[in-house]
């Protein structure tokens, strides 16, 4: 593993910062670099990696890369970028919203749900389900991979909000609102506001996850429920996998004054390394159409047969060289980071790369190359205590705190 981060490493070494501090400015052995990395609790709040776990002759034990079939995480590439874990998630695509789609949300939900449990329990010896984050570091430190369980759009919850206790019970630890669409929770930062924030349900469903000791997500939603949840919610809350409007304008983004607020009340903003939200990336009509048509062919990429992926990557990447879209870089992602930092300090923020989600960028391509980043840092003249809060520190701090308000919850309820 040395020998390869190294490499990668060295690469980075010519690339320039805006620094930190008057530590910055320095060059830091790639060697050095990948030692303190390994030392950390490095977790990922962000990983869409669930979606492959029923990927036709797929295995997280399996070295995968990510030119033959697109994914990023896996054991051996988790180990290659000293990933020791983080938020699993359960996505659930916005569909519609009449009874009959909230069931098939509800029971897309549970599916993706028993899928992440299913593989811890078939890996005993290298994953672990964590349900606190004394469990985290308790994982980590046994050597193997912590999987937390997170929920991207509470549309699973849309039938019956009560669900939530359920999936608590069964491990779930974090919540976002919403994805690219309104539902009965609250507004999408890409959809015209229909509730002005939160839904009735969506401010019981915030008081619910307090009660159980679940974060709150802002990622998605828009800047309304952003603001309410801050407001409401009785413990910190995250955006897991959000970039900056400052660097770069767009809905999904975030802007200083925010990011100001949610430090001040003690939260996290994971950064994000999709490249649509770092830079500007617009698909032309023709490309739209083009790779329209392809899905139309092959279908769900995640359903396709192992046989057919060669296929499919290969027609995809005529797409590519016929109609070009403008590539992010790691540079890119470096510059959305450090700008982050300085507004919202070290302690207050961490990292959500959106990894299988449409995440990765050149030279950050899969989880194999996380040591990068932490090179980065240390020539930016971030210190290895930095390096600790950012890589897991600050996640598992709101998660404390987002415990100990559900333990108070419990005793004001007990009239304690
Ligand atoms: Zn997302």
């Amino acid at each position: 593993m040395k020998a390869v981060v190294a490499a990668t490493l060295a690469a980075s070494l010519a690339l320039a910062w805006p620094y930190a501090s008057e530590a910055a400015g320095k060059k830091v052995d790639p060697q050095e670099a990948a030692r303190i990395h390994e030392r950390l609790l490095v977790l990922d709040t962000h990983l869409d990696t669930p979606a492959n776990f029923a990927r036709p002759g797929w295995s997280i034990l399996d070295d995968h890369s990510h030119e033959r079939d697109l994914s990023q995480v896996d054991l051996p590439r988790m180990r290659k970028g000293g990933l020791d874990g983080g938020f699993w998630v359960i996505y659930t695509g916005q569909g519609e919203r009449t009874p009959e789609g909230n069931r098939r949300a509800r029971d897309h939900g549970l599916k993706r749900l028993v899928e992440i449990r299913e593989m811890v329990a078939a890996h005993p010896q290298h994953f672990e389900l964590a349900l606190s984050a004394d469990d985290a570091v308790r994982i980590a430190a046994a050597g193997k991979r912590v999987v937390f369980i997170s929920m991207e759009n509470a549309s699973p919850l849309a039938s019956d909000p009560t669900l939530l206790t359920a999936y608590h019970a069964l491990g779930l630890r974090m919540l976002g609102i919403t994805h690219i669409g309104n539902n009965d929770f609250g507004d999408s930062a890409n959809s015209a506001p229909e509730w002005n924030g939160l839904s009735p349900a969506g401010k019981a469903l915030v008081a619910e996850a307090n009660r159980l000791g679940i974060v709150l997500d802002a990622s998605h939603a828009s800047d309304l429920v952003f603001d309410q949840l801050l407001e409401l919610s009785r413990a910190p809350i995250v955006l897991s996998h959000t970039s900056s409007d400052a660097v770069y304008e767009h809905p999904r983004n975030i802007d200083d004054e925010r990011i100001r607020r949610l430090a001040a009340k003690g939260g996290v903003i994971h950064v994000n390394a999709y490249p649509g939200y770092l830079i500007p990336r617009e698909e032309s009509p023709e490309r739209k159409r083009a790779m329209d048509e392809l899905e139309a062919r092959f279908g769900d990429y995640e359903k396709l047969p192992p046989e057919q992926v060669a296929a499919y990557l290969r027609e995809r990447d005529a797409i590519d060289a016929r109609y070009p879209l403008a590539q992010a870089t790691f540079e890119d992602y470096m510059r959305h980071l450090l700008h982050i930092l300085e507004v919202a300090g070290p302690e207050h923020v961490g990292i959500g790369a959106d990894w299988d989600g449409g995440g990765g960028v050149q030279g950050l391509e899969d989880v194999s190359a996380l040591p990068r980043i932490t090179q980065a840092l240390l020539e930016a003249g971030y210190s290895e205590q930095d390096l600790a809060n950012i890589w897991g520190g600050n996640i598992l701090r709101v998660l404390r705190q987002a415990e100990q308000v559900a333990a108070q919850m419990a005793e004001e309820a007990t009239g304690g």
